[in-house]
Parts: C-alpha cells; sequence; structure tokens
C-alpha cells in the first residue's frame, strides 16, 4: 500500500470486508513472521458498536483472521476506556473477552500498564509501554463525530495508549496540540477505520448514523482528513488535523490520494430513530438508499441544524436508487438522481460536498 493511498470497502459486514482489505494492502511484505502485531480498537466505554462510539468486534475479528491465517502469532488486543469508564468491562460487553479467547490473543488493560515518558517538542507525554513495545501497529478508529473537536478518527484513538493523568492533562491543553504530538511519539503502522455505525456528534454514541464502509490507510493525517470531509468538515476545522500535518506526521492533501474503491454500497434499510436523527431525516425523501449515501446527507444536514439555518431547507431532498433514470422535481443527492432539477454527484459524494451543495442552493452560511 502506498502512503497516498485511502482504500474503501463498502458493506456492513466487518470480518468479511477487513480480510477483503488485506488481501489488497497486504501488510505481511511489512511483518517479520515474529513481529509484535498490536490492534488498537477504540472501546472508550462499554457499548456495543451499533451505538456509534465502539469498533465491532467483526473488524477485529478479519484483521486476526487474516495475520493468522498467513502465520502471525504473535498478536495482542491493547487498549484504555476514556477516564471514569472500565476497560475490562469494554472488553467484555464490546465482545472483545470472547474474541480474545476465540483466537488465543492476550488483551491488555493499558490503565494496567507501565508508562513511558516521551517527550517531542517540550511537551512531555505518558505513553503506555505496551503500544511503545509493538513492531506493527493497527489502529482500528471509529469514523465519529466529536463535540470539542468535531470529528474523531485515527489521530485520537492514540489516545487511548496513554495514562488516565495524561488524558485529564490533554483536556486541559485544549486537545489538539497533544494530540498532534502524541502522534509523534508513537506511530500507527496501518489504519482500518470502522466506518459501519459512528455517532452524529459525540464520542459516546448513542445517536448513530449508519456509514456503511470500511477505510484503510497508512497515513493517519490523510485518513482523517478524508474522514473530516466525510463528516462534513474540512480538514482545515479540526485543528489536530492541522498541527499534526505541520509536524509532518502525515499529508493532510487529498488531492494527491490515490482513493481506490473495491466495491459500491448496497441498498440498505435505514431507521433513524432517536429524536435527534428524525428531525434531520424529516428533511429527506428517500427511496432504496444506500446507507453510505443517506449517512453522508445526514452528517451535512446536522451541520446545517447547528447552525440554526434548517428551516431554509424547503421542499424534501430525494436520494436513492429508486429515483434512478427519473425526472425529479427538486434537490436530489448522488448519482442516482442526476434526474433531479439540481443535484450533487458522487456514488456516494461526501457530507462535505454535500454540504456544499445545500449552502450553494439554500442560501446557507457554515
Ligand atoms: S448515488 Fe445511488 S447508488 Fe450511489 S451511493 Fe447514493 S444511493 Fe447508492
Amino acid at each position: 500500500m502506498q502512503k497516498n493511498q485511502l482504500l474503501i470497502n463498502y458493506g456492513d459486514q466487518a470480518r468479511k470486508m477487513a480480510k477483503e482489505l488485506l488481501n489488497e494492502i497486504k501488510p505481511e511484505r511489512k511483518l517479520k513472521s515474529d513481529s509484535l502485531i498490536a490492534l488498537k480498537p477504540n472501546l472508550i466505554n462499554a457499548t456495543k458498536s451499533e451505538k456509534g462510539a465502539t469498533t465491532d468486534p467483526e473488524l477485529a475479528a478479519g484483521v486476526i483472521e487474516y495475520l493468522q491465517n498467513k502465520g502471525f502469532n504473535n498478536l495482542m488486543i491493547i487498549e484504555s476506556s476514556w477516564v471514569g469508564a472500565d476497560t475490562d468491562k469494554a472488553f467484555e460487553v464490546c465482545g472483545y473477552q470472547e474474541l480474545a479467547q476465540k483466537y488465543d490473543i492476550p488483551l491488555y488493560n493499558l490503565k494496567d500498564d507501565n508508562f513511558i515518558k516521551k517527550t517531542y517538542q517540550g511537551l512531555e507525554i505518558e505513553i503506555a509501554e505496551k503500544a511503545l513495545a509493538a513492531d506493527y501497529l493497527i489502529n482500528l478508529p471509529v469514523l465519529k463525530g466529536h463535540c470539542q473537536t468535531n470529528i474523531t478518527c485515527a489521530l485520537k484513538n492514540l489516545k487511548g495508549c496513554i495514562s488516565d493523568r495524561e488524558k485529564r492533562k490533554f483536556h486541559r491543553q485544549g486537545l489538539h496540540q497533544p494530540i498532534a504530538y502524541l502522534n509523534k511519539l508513537l506511530k500507527q503502522d496501518l489504519i482500518i477505520i470502522d466506518g459501519i455505525y459512528g455517532d452524529l456528534d459525540f464520542e459516546e454514541g448513542g445517536n448513530p448514523v449508519k456509514m456503511n464502509r470500511i477505510i484503510a490507510a497508512e497515513d493517519p493525517v490523510l485518513a482523517d482528513s478524508y474522514a473530516a470531509e466525510l463528516l462534513g468538515y474540512s480538514a482545515a476545522e479540526v485543528e489536530y488535523i492541522e498541527i499534526a500535518a505541520q509536524i509532518g506526521v502525515g499529508s493532510e492533501d487529498l488531492s494527491r490520494a490515490e482513493i481506490i474503491e473495491l466495491n459500491q454500497d448496497q441498498a440498505a434499510e435505514i431507521d433513524y430513530s432517536s429524536r435527534k436523527l428524525k428531525k434531520l431525516a424529516a428533511k429527506v425523501k428517500a427511496k432504496d438508499a444506500c446507507s453510505a449515501c443517506y449517512g453522508s446527507l445526514i452528517h451535512a444536514l446536522k451541520r446545517i441544524e447547528e447552525s440554526g439555518q434548517l428551516d431554509k431547507i424547503a421542499g424534501m431532498i430525494k436520494i436513492g436508487h429508486g429515483y434512478q433514470g427519473k425526472k425529479i422535481s427538486g434537490i436530489g443527492i448522488g448519482s442516482c438522481c442526476s434526474g433531479a432539477d439540481k443535484f450533487v454527484n458522487g456514488c456516494p459524494p461526501s457530507a462535505r460536498d454535500i454540504l456544499d451543495f445545500l449552502a450553494e442552493n439554500y442560501n446557507i452560511r457554515v
């Protein structure tokens, strides 16, 4: 895999999808037979992945099966949930205890680990010894919104590799600079983003948006820049991405990225039942819309709602396979709606593209 590549696999069968991505990437080329490989999911709290906060254990299962089938058996799963949450409980509820038993892999609660002080540009950070000891760190973050930093994905997921004392300090320091600096001190080798369910705007879940995809990258800055666009932001609106790019963690330049989609999303049932999401979905008329497309639209509408201008959207926005080849009055989303009076191209378009399109057509300032 090249540093400028992003590989995307659409769907919701994470185990199969992870193996398909790895088959393209072939990480074994960069590994020795006894390499210590760490899997770092996001288990911020003890909630199932469908709630939008934590990494689907099926994604980790796909990675483990792929690696074990290639003869790599020196694996471990590492995590420290957020301050106040019990990581062991999260391992149990999120399905990782079962996973560890099934594949005979150690689970390490990093809250119990030793911490080593590392310094970058004068900022000292306590990092878990086990995370630093890994020869190959596979980051398995969740694609989701965040109330303070707008989004959270690959760069921020490494926060689960520091002490609780350090996590509190990060918050006092405003999060952005320490997150970027942490990524100078702890290198991730491969990222596979769980973008199947991710919360609309809070990292602890509760308002899951189905985005139906997993995304692989080697560059965490590029991965997060892409994640930002998928959630309706530009990289410039997420300060830690900007800082990480400036200090050379990676590149935020999506115009130079090679985006490879292994497949297309399939139509799926959508149930946006929470009050918050229902309000956004009330602006949409969907006919067999893919989850990936609908999820992007929901994220774009969320940004418009945040700006207090949701009422400017008059009429229903059309989306879905059901509109393909038909003449549609009003606004459409995605290439299926090319028969609309106006539509945003893409299959699926990103939330950022949808946001720009809606802003232009409804005179919205975001
Ligand atoms: S444009 Fe149509 S086919 Fe493409 S993602 Fe959207 S709904 Fe699915």
